[in-house]
């Protein structure tokens, strides 16, 4: 039987293994850290389960939901509450226009009655409607979309912050057909940017009462503990892997205990795939480099629930113009209804974004401080928490470039044509939504699968 290592226990490395191992090949999934889940991690906070990672995912890509029905958890999946998020700007509290995409107003008119935008602002975005196409031939930043179109308020005030809220990334840099493809795709119609994404959305005929986003309950932990009772003979923890070397057409896998493999899966941050193949090949490892990555950190607080107002919204993000620390916060007790009602209001607060490492040179106390000052100023809240947890993720966030593609077609021809048998595969590459990771992670098994079916000299030896 064949033998495949997959490096790295995340929602990528863990869909790579399910599907070798579901195809019959001898796989072992080797995870640095002492826990599954990379980026999902479900934590406790003042007596329920909170995620401190991601908390949910959009459904309008299959893999995540169709992973949750293969495992038994579909019946527990809840939509967050009908309420929206609000934004923090210009010093104060504002509600984001009903009818967006993205932040893109969909209907000027809402605009005047929610005193977000300025009067030369709404009458900038209202001559994306008469200006002709001018768009760029191939790729452009987000950012240059949105300002030629609808103009700078309409970015800095409202797709900026949401999608900081995506990727952590600064809109004026990261690629419209890579980091957004959603929004390239709905962009490409007419002229008018409102009116080709208004046509798009129509011609996906979806029902405007089915969930967006969906959850676990208890946690997206759940999904990976789900998967790791079904992969429990394929796991070894605590087994950080630091090189590959090839012998004999297979390849070692060099970590506390080397390993023979004959295809080996990267599912491991691009930084981290670089320095394990960096003493094969330097040149790839240069390649997986250039994918920069932003840090954020979450702060999960509780407080006793009398001693909340109540927020009116599932949260609020806050315009990098404002220059706070906090970049959002997500009032957990109001997004979701299973945590609505408690004797604790739950608070997720975000910072860091790409350039601002801020939270990372405070210590947990100072964050907190800074943390607790800017929600009394944001939203009166000046009540001390009865508990609270601190998850910093450095470099978590890819940051997808104007060159993205050029880099992961170059990443992949050189391991094709100089490290056969090695892919890679996550968040790094084609998409950092949970999605997006299954979908890659299962794309480089199947890679893996078709290289050792095209490489097999022996036909007793076939992995399946
Ligand atoms: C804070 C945060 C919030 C997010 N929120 C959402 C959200 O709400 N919805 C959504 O769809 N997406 C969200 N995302 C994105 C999504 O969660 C991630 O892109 C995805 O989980 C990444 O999965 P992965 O398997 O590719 O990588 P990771 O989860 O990073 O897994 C890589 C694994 O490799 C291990 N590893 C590293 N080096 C080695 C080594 N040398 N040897 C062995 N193992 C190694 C690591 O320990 C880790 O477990 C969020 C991301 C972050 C950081």
């Amino acid at each position: 039987m064949k033998k495949v290592v997959v490096v790295g226990g995340g929602i990528s490395g863990l869909s790579a293994g399910s599907l070798l191992r579901e195809k019959g090949y001898d796989v072992t999934i080797f995870e640095a850290s002492n826990r599954l889940g990379g980026k999902i991690l479900t934590t406790e906070l003042s007596g329920i389960a909170i995620d401190a990672g991601p908390d949910a995912f959009l459904v309008r890509e299959p893999e995540m939901k169709e992973l949750c029905v293969s495992l038994g958890l579909a019946d527990d999946l809840v939509a967050p509450q009908p309420r929206t998020a609000k934004i923090w700007v210009d010093g104060a509290m504002h509600s984001l226009p009903k009818n967006q995409f993205l932040g893109i107003p969909l209907d000027f008119d809402e605009l005047d009655d929610l005193g977000l935008l300025t009067a030369r602002g709404i009458d900038r975005a209202r001559r994306d409607l008469i200006l002709d196409n001018n768009s760029p031939i191939g790729d452009e930043t987000v950012g240059s979309l949105i300002r030629r179109r609808l103009g700078d308020e309409v970015m800095d005030k409202l797709v900026g912050p949401l999608l900081g809220g995506i990727n952590a990334g600064d809109p004026d840099k990261i690629s419209l057909n890579t980091a957004v493809p959603h929004l390239a795709k709905a962009a490409g119609g007419q002229a008018s940017l409102v009116l080709s994404i208004q046509s798009y959305l129509r011609s996906l005929d979806r029902n405007p009462h089915d969930p967006v986003f969906l959850t676990c309950p208890d946690g997206l932990g759940r999904v990976v503990e789900a998967l790791k009772e079904r992969l429990e003979d394929n796991i070894v923890l605590n087994q950080q892997v630091q090189s590959l070397v090839p012998e004999n057409g297979k390849w070692i896998v060099r970590g506390q205990d080397d390993v023979q493999a004959d295809a080996v899966i990267l599912s491991t941050p691009a930084y981290a795939s670089a320095s394990i193949l960096n003493g094969h090949n330097p040149d790839v490892s240069k390649w997986l480099s250039k994918i920069d990555y932003a840090s954020i950190a979450f702060t999960l607080l509780s407080f006793p629930t009398g001693s909340v107002q109540p927020f009116d919204g599932s949260g609020f993000l806050v315009a990098k113009s404002e220059g706070l620390l906090m970049t959002a916060c997500t009032w957990s007790s109001s997004k979701w209804g299973h945590l609505e009602n408690k004797e604790h209001t739950y608070l997720r607060v975000s910072t860091g974004r790409a350039g601002d490492d801020r939270a990372f040179s405070l210590s947990d106390d100072e964050l907190v401080a800074t943390l607790l000052k800017e929600l009394a100023f944001t939203v009166g809240l000046t009540a001390e928490p009865s508990d609270c947890r601190i998850v910093r993720w450095p470099r978590s966030f890819p940051q997808y470039d104007l060159d993205h593609s050029h880099k992961v077609k170059h990443i992949q021809r050189l391991l094709q044509e100089e490290v056969p048998g090695v892919f890679v595969a996550g968040a790094a590459f084609n998409g950092l939504g949970l999605s997006a990771c299954i979908r890659d992670g299962k794309s480089g098994a199947q890679a893996a699968i078709n290289y050792l079916e095209n490489n097999d000299t022996d036909d007793t030896n076939s992995g399946g």
